[in-house]
């Protein structure tokens, strides 16, 4: 039975729970924000960052929104999948899970070291392998998802200095294409954004003055607008929409 507000119309039923990994800074930190404005309750997963975690999720228990922390290096199978069982085993009913957690290490590809290939596969498509591949039946089960990954420009049309990143993103391109198509009629979504530069931590020490010359719209992009995307993806609004790269690049 519905439950009924105090006016006697019925509440708007619960939503479901939105994992966000690398959910403690950056875009990640924006998209949790906006999926708990949404009104999802927030499963906030970091790797070592306490603190940024910490006030991610004060910030969105201020606004009246839920949020767990969850502490795992996605790199880490074992802690990922335990991590994901014990969700399942709780019965939390997870229907939004962005792959956000990802890194760079730019380097000219002839002097690029194993040291800089090996930890960005790790991170930015293991990552998706680890954490996604036992969500995917409970949201089968479910009879709705939306699985969102994080990819890149980089991904699409390849990047100088990003050998082993475009490698990596345009690996998750691919494994969003095909696992769209194995969820299409489970009703779970699959889906790649595509941002291009993006003011966060992350491009730092880029040769921004440089680069911003590139981008069409001459300006990088604010986690808030990539996070606006994302949000749009995981509503029911986007029901439609799956197995797509949708780029944010400011026309790049
Ligand atoms: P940031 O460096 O600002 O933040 C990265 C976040 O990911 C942090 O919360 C960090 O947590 C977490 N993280 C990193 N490694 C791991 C890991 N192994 N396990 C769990 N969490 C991890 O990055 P951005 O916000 O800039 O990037 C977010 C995503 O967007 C990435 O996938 C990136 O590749 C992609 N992207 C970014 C662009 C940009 O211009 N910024 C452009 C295109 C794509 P902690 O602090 O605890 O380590």
């Amino acid at each position: 039975m519905e439950a009924a507000s105090a006016g006697g119309a019925p509440a708007a039923p619960q939503k479901p729970w939105a994992l966000v990994t690398g959910g403690s800074r950056g875009i990640g930190a924006a998209i949790s924000k906006a999926l708990a404005q949404a009104g999802h309750p927030i499963l906030l997963n970091y790797r070592s960052n306490d603190a940024a975690a910490e006030a991610v999720k004060a910030e969105i228990e201020a606004a009246g929104g839920k949020v767990r922390l969850l502490r795992f290096d996605v790199v880490d199978r074992e802690a990922a999948f335990a991590a994901i069982d014990g969700l399942v085993a709780e019965g939390l009913p997870i229907g939004v899970l962005v792959n956000n957690a990802g890194i760079s290490a730019d380097n000219a590809f002839p002097m690029m070291t194993p040291e800089q290939w090996d930890p960005i596969m790790r991170v930015n498509l293991d990552g998706f392998y680890n954490v996604t591949q036992k969500l995917v039946m409970p949201m089968i089960r479910l009879r709705k998802g939306r699985i969102i990954n994080i990819s890149s420009v980089s991904g699409v049309i390849g990047n100088r200095g990003q050998v082993n990143y475009s490698a990596a993103k345009a690996g998750l391109i691919g494994a969003t294409k095909a696992l769209a198509i194995e969820c299409a009629k489970r009703g779970v979504t699959v889906n790649a954004v595509a941002p291009g530069l993006i003011e966060t931590d992350m491009v730092v020490d880029a040769p921004l003055d440089i680069i911003k010359k590139h981008i069409p719209m001459r300006r990088f992009g604010q986690p808030e607008e990539v996070a606006a995307l994302v949000a749009f993806l995981a509503s029911d609004a986007a029901g439609y929409i799956t197995g797509q790269v949708i780029s944010i690049s400011g026309g790049l």
